[in-house]
């Protein structure tokens, strides 16, 4: 198809103009509001799916531009990484998120990675010395990322893997069933965690085929002892479905839509979140 594109003419579009002056306001807007510290982080509560209790986070980048509000991180977060902002953009988040995560000792945190600061050489280094500046004890972080880089690279994902796994920070495989999900990859890297899809956990409220393929993918991480959280539980019935299938951990807006950090410190109860 590329080959197909080659030499071609296009027919003139004025509107192709506008979007590309559009997209590159929105590039120059990020890097200063990424350069002047505006990125936010919102936290999302993560429950144990045996008694619905606070246990952890997921950090979440957040970013209202000025003059036009809030741009959702699926708008964002691809914009950073066509124009090579997303290593300093994730490291921000990181340091935001474990900075907060020193008012919550009892919970963990998860953080997003894309392939692009995997893929750069110096970021296990910056992890370990980012961790040791704020003081967080590694095994308490999980780093989620979606199997894309781990396909396309293999060889070079598992030593980055490894690497990180040494200075002891857990990785999780985030959005399972999303895409083309193989079960070859979930072995071969050893994650410490999966995560699925809210669209896997959705589809199922339908019933049928779609239950049937959400118990067969959980049972199917628990055979290989990777524990297992559901992403995107909306009802209780959701939540029963899924600790009966085998999760041990949920997370949704049943339980909390991501919010600020103050928000979570009034969550720090013991009491079940739904
Ligand atoms: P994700 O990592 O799969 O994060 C979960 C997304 O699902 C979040 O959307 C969250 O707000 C939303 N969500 C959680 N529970 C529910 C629910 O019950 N129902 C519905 N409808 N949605 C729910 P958000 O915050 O808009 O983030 C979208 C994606 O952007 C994330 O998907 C992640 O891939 C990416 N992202 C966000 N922050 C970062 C970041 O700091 N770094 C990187 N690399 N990616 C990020
Ligand atoms: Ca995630
Ligand atoms: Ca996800
Ligand atoms: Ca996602």
């Amino acid at each position: 198809a590329k080959e197909e594109g080659r030499g071609r003419c296009c027919v003139y579009d004025p509107a192709m103009d506008a979007e590309r002056e559009e997209r590159n306001q929105l590039e120059i807007d990020l890097r200063r509001a990424i350069e002047q510290n505006e990125i936010m982080v919102a936290f999302q509560p993560v429950v144990d799916a045996q008694h619905l209790k606070l246990r952890g986070v997921e950090a979440l980048a957040r970013w209202t531009r000025a003059g036009h509000g809030p741009v959702r991180p699926d708008i964002f977060i691809p914009v950073a990484e066509r124009s090579g902002l997303i290593d300093q953009l994730g490291l921000c988040v990181l340091r935001t998120a474990c900075e907060a995560l020193v008012r919550w000792p009892h919970l963990t945190l998860s953080v997003n990675i894309s392939p692009g600061q995997f893929r750069d050489p110096s970021f296990v280094g910056r992890v370990a010395d980012l961790l040791r500046d704020t003081g967080t004890e590694p095994s308490r972080v999980t780093l989620e990322m979606t199997e894309t880089y781990f396909i396309q690279n293999p060889a070079r994902a598992r030593e980055t893997l490894d690497r990180l796994k040494a200075i002891g920070v857990k990785i999780a495989l985030d959005d399972f069933g999303a895409g083309f999900s193989s079960v070859g990859y979930l072995r071969q890297f050893g994650f410490d965690r999966m995560k699925i899809d809210r669209s896997l956990v959705s589809a199922a409220d339908a019933g049928g085929r779609a239950v049937d393929m959400l118990q067969a993918t959980v049972a199917l991480a628990r055979s290989l002892d990777i524990p297992v959280t559901a992403e995107g539980i909306e009802s209780a019935d959701q939540a029963t479905a899924l600790r009966i299938a085998g999760c041990d951990q949920l997370q949704g807006y049943l339980f909390g839509k991501p919010m600020p950090a103050c928000e979570i410190d009034i969550l720090n109860g013991e009491e079940p979140l739904a």
